[in-house]
């Protein structure tokens, strides 16, 4: 239920008032299903999971808006067409829009691994952070304490493999560039959420980058397709190639994002590659 009945003026982290949207007055509450929830405030945008598809994936995205109160109000509210089943706050606390039985609507168009209804197969969490339009502040580290402790609740209950926790910019490199570069997925992986290595140094040496064709550019698209991303593969270094290089980048080897297929990117994609778990096999063991 909306929490806005506590206390104004405290400062305590439990007290303080959630910016409640007023439209969400009147609409079904319903159980959370983590237990590390604060709140519900419940979205009428979402509907069925197409086919009954069950989520093994979570998709995480900033808010990309310049405060909490719009952030809540465009999720809860009907019409704006988009949701997410979480939202997690600068100060760590968990608001709950979606039930995860339900297909939020937070993707788009978006792809993974051959399937483009990533809202049918994930949980969608947003993190309130404003976002490269608006100025793209640090994550607070409470904040991201609670993504990791929401997100390994949810790998366990529903065994979501380490390498299906994703960024919204991953699944749709076009439109998209949340999280962002500034995202700690250093972190969330030493804590057994998301796939990591650790980037490979940036070298001087050959590249390929945009208006190369080659065999060379062929296999870093098949490469990049095993690993989940919708990219051509016609061996041409594309706008579109171009684009999903740039959001492996901001996820894998945020140091440098040019979109420039040099030596640190290509390694860092291969040793990814080698060190995901063999088919079949679920959940981080951490
Ligand atoms: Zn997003």
């Amino acid at each position: 239920m909306p929490s806005g009945s506590s206390t104004p003026g405290s400062d305590s982290k439990r007290h303080r008032v959630l910016p409640v949207p007023k439209t969400v007055a009147g609409l079904r509450t319903f159980e959370p299903d983590s237990s590390i929830v604060s709140d519900i405030i419940p979205s009428p945008n979402y509907g069925e999971r197409n086919k009954g598809r069950q989520p093994d994936m979570i998709v995480l995205h900033y808010t990309g808006m310049p405060d909490v109160e719009g952030a809540l109000a465009r999720l809860c509210t009907a019409g704006t067409e988009v949701s997410a089943h979480y939202v997690v706050l600068e100060d760590g606390r968990i608001v709950q829009c979606v039930a995860e039985s339900k297909r939020a609507w937070h993707a788009g168009v978006s792809s993974w691994a051959g399937e483009d209804d990533i809202n049918s197969c994930s949980i969608g969490i947003e993190i309130i952070n404003r976002g490269h339009d608006w100025g793209y502040p640090e994550f607070p580290l409470r904040q991201i304490a609670a993504v990791i402790a929401l997100c390994r609740g949810i790998m366990l209950r529903r065994k979501v493999p380490a390498h299906r926790v994703l960024g919204h910019s991953d699944v749709a490199p076009a439109r998209k560039k949340d999280p962002g570069e500034k995202f700690p997925w250093h972190s969330l992986a030493n804590s057994g959420v998301g796939h990591w290595v650790t980037p490979a140094p940036i070298v001087r040496g050959e590249t390929l980058m945009l208006g190369t064709i080659s065999d060379a550019v062929l296999s870093m698209q098949q490469a990049l397709a095993r690993y989940g991303y919708g990219v051509p593969l016609n061996g041409k270094y594309d706008a579109a190639t171009m684009e999903v290089v740039t959001a492996f980048q901001r996820h894998f080897r945020p140091a440098k994002l040019d979109g420039v297929a040099d030596h640190s990117t290509l390694s860092t994609l291969q040793a990814l590659l080698a060190s995901l778990p063999p088919e079949g096999t679920t959940v981080a063991s951490k």
